[in-house]
């Protein structure tokens, strides 16, 4: 059977991800990507960790401490627009993980926007490492969701086919909006 688009992200991940690696979660909403990740890197790795909610961290740190997870993971309670600031730009990173919209179950106030995914994006790049890959899940059913949608897919299909590869993965015939994946992958 065709998979989701949440489980193809962790397909492409696995595919590029190995032991010893430096990765980013750019919404770490309740850790199950950052968990995921931190099994990848293994402890030689490191994974940065971004979310503006304090229950989005306590959430994370919960799960990684069951985990054994902690020490190969940093969390960061800002916005992914600080990656920037926060990383330096010697940091090699072989993947980082965007799952846009809001937490489920959570304030669906807090969504990301446009403008600081953008700037993330700006931030990751040149960050990455060749055959390194950049996936974005993209919510869009709720309020701000479209123009979220938009800049993505704009921001995408502007980047030069001689650096990078660029996918979507979508099912065309579900209600609902199903999220729409996006890699993105340096050559
Ligand atoms: N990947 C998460 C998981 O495994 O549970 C789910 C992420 S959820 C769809 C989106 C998250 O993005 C929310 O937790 C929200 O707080 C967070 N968020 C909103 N604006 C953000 C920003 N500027 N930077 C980082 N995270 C942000």
């Amino acid at each position: 059977m065709l998979q989701t688009a949440l489980h193809f992200s962790h397909t492409l991940l696995r595919d590029v991800i190995h032991e010893g690696d430096c990765v980013v979660d750019a919404t770490m909403g309740n850790g199950h990507d950052t968990a995921f990740l931190a099994e990848l890197v293994g402890p030689r790795g490191l994974v940065y960790a971004f979310d503006v909610q304090e229950q989005a961290l306590a959430n994370t740190e919960k799960k990684l401490i069951e985990l054994g997870y902690q020490a190969r993971v940093t969390l960061f309670q800002q916005g992914h627009e600080m990656i920037d600031t926060q990383l330096s730009t010697e940091t090699s990173l072989r993947a980082a993980i965007f799952n846009l919209g809001y937490l489920p179950k959570g304030d669906k106030q807090i969504i990301t926007k446009p403008d600081t995914t953008e700037q993330a994006l700006d931030a990751l790049l040149p960050r990455l490492l060749a055959k390194g890959r950049i996936i974005l899940v993209v919510y869009y059913g709720h309020f701000g969701g479209q123009a979220e949608l938009k800049l993505v897919q704009e921001y995408c299909q502007q980047l030069p086919q001689e650096m990078y590869n660029v996918l979507t993965y979508q099912f065309i015939n579900q209600k609902n909006n199903p999220p729409i994946l996006f890699c993105i992958e340096k050559k």
